[in-house]
């Protein structure tokens, strides 16, 4: 039997936050310089690296929603954002990849947190060997900061996708990087017309001049002067329209190409070779644990899958359990599917992750056509496309199939608290072999057990005592189809 797996996301509920964005700081990360990058600026020859090689990095994602499991960041714009992460570290010789599943935490108190939420949500989750990052709806009122005290990463899910550095912005600080204009954080009203003081936030203020860079803000002398501490849209040139004045009375505007500058995502494109030699050197000296158990796994290329079934625009005789399947894509271990009942897919209704390629789905209406597609990824590989999108249309409501046999599924209670049994509860009309499944919310099978049932009402026990606190999915699957059902475990 084919383990087939499951995110379902209630898209419709998810909406992105652009009405408010003026409100969003853009990074929560503050006045901050560590005191690892403050010794190897004062001692650079104790850090020389010499190795070239691509330094591969794990990330643990924490894809976060409400109590009641809505609001997930989608997978296909995970996978883009991820895209974008690796593209703006390209020419740093770091790149990221995703370790282990997809972590998925439904909280209202991490969804939108202060920092003493994010702190507990970090410190209870965080995995060790790991660059931990949370998606969240938002994080203190920020696109993202990162966290030293516990050395975790939240981010906006607002503030992610194709287009935005917020993610290596907040790796950067990871890695030890201060903003470019560190020191100058809060002075939103400074009068820039003005001659800058010589200290500000506790740094000295650095000057167009390069006689104090290698002490003032960053401290690294490939990156100008910079004292915007908001966000700010760039000229023509990637420089800032307000103009500065340096303690000297010099005037300057910043470079607004920096990611760890608060330029806005349309001309944040790089770090320094400066700011890249300190984030190997980090790396090397300071998060060597972050290397180890690495196996690179190849990128996925040139694939044109086929479609196994249904054939495109095919009338399949089932409405209420369809399998779709494909060749499998060479190197992918996931595929994310999108199920539409329009041929667009701006909108999402159904988005699924699975590690098997085919996908059952059971939630379908009689007579309609659906159009879908696949987008194949791997832990290393993540800026992959969809597959041409297919289409089929369902069979008749008439059409009886055994998954009727099976119909008032209830499970109490639910939640369940750990240790609690749950009790499952089913009609059947007739005797049939009925096999229980339990997965994680990203599908990993925990629990299967096989029935041959009599007709009439069905009382099942599930236990509960070896799972952790998180949703579940059951599934109650007879020979033509599968009942689902959403299960959470409290704490
Ligand atoms: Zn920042």
């Amino acid at each position: 039997m084919k383990q087939i797996s499951i995110v379902l996301f209630a898209l419709f509920l998810l909406t992105f936050s652009t009405s408010n964005a003026q409100e969003i700081e853009p990074c929560g990360t503050g006045n901050y310089r560590s005191e690892w990058l403050d010794d190897y600026q004062q001692n650079p020859t104790l850090y020389r690296t010499v190795t070239v090689d691509t330094l591969f990095l794990p990330l643990k994602i924490h894809v976060v929603g409400t109590d009641d499991g809505g609001g997930f960041y989608p997978a296909r714009s995970i996978l883009e954002s991820l895209c974008k992460l690796n593209e703006d570290f390209e020419p740093t010789g770091i790149q990221f990849y995703v370790e282990g599943e997809w972590n998925y935490l439904m909280n209202d108190n991490w969804y939108d947190h202060n920092f003493s939420q994010g702190g507990q949500m970090m410190s209870i989750n965080n995995v060790s060997n790991a660059i931990n990052c949370y998606i969240v709806l938002s994080p203190a009122g920020n696109c993202g900061y990162y966290s030293p005290s516990r050395d975790g990463i939240a981010l906006n899910k607002g503030c992610l996708g194709a287009y935005s550095s917020t993610w290596a912005h907040e790796i950067g600080h990871f890695l030890s990087l201060p903003h470019t204009f560190v020191g100058w954080e809060g002075q939103d009203d400074f009068d820039f017309s003005e001659s800058a003081p010589f200290f500000m936030g506790g740094r000295q203020v650095e000057r167009v001049d390069g006689s104090n860079c290698g002490q003032a803000a960053d401290g690294f002398c490939d990156t100008p002067p910079d004292y915007l501490s908001f966000r700010w849209t760039c000229s023509q040139v990637d420089s800032s329209m307000v103009l500065q004045t340096d303690p000297n009375g010099e005037k300057f505007r910043s470079d607004g190409t920096f990611i760890m500058s608060y330029s806005n995502d349309a001309c944040a494109s790089r770090f320094s070779e400066e700011q890249i030699d300190a984030m190997r050197a980090n790396i090397t000296f300071q998060r060597p644990n972050l290397l180890t158990n690495v196996t690179v796994q190849d990128d996925i290329t040139d694939y044109e899958a086929e479609i196994v079934s249904p054939l495109l625009a095919e009338t399949v005789t089932n409405f209420n359990s369809v399998t779709l399947e494909w060749e499998p894509v060479p190197n992918a271990t996931h595929y994310v599917v999108h199920v539409n009942p329009i041929p667009v897919f701006s909108a999402l209704f159904d988005e699924y992750v699975v590690s098997d390629n085919s996908l059952t789905l059971t939630n379908l209406e009689a007579e309609r056509t659906y159009f879908w597609r696949i987008r194949p990824y791997n832990a290393f590989s993540t800026c992959t496309e969809y597959l041409d999108t297919s289409s089929f249309v369902t069979g008749q409501l008439s059409d009886l199939t055994e998954l009727e046999a099976a119909t008032d599924l209830e499970v109490y209670p639910n939640p369940a608290e750990v240790g609690q049994n749950w009790q499952v509860d089913f009609q059947l009309s007739a005797r049939t072999p009925v096999t229980i499944n339990l997965y994680t919310i990203d599908g990993r099978l925990l629990y299967r057990e096989a029935y041959d049932l009599g007709s009439g009402r069905q009382q099942l026990r599930l236990p509960t005592s070896d799972l952790s606190g998180g949703l579940y999915l059951l599934e109650v699957r007879l020979p033509k189809g599968s009942l689902h059902k959403k299960l959470s475990v409290l704490r």
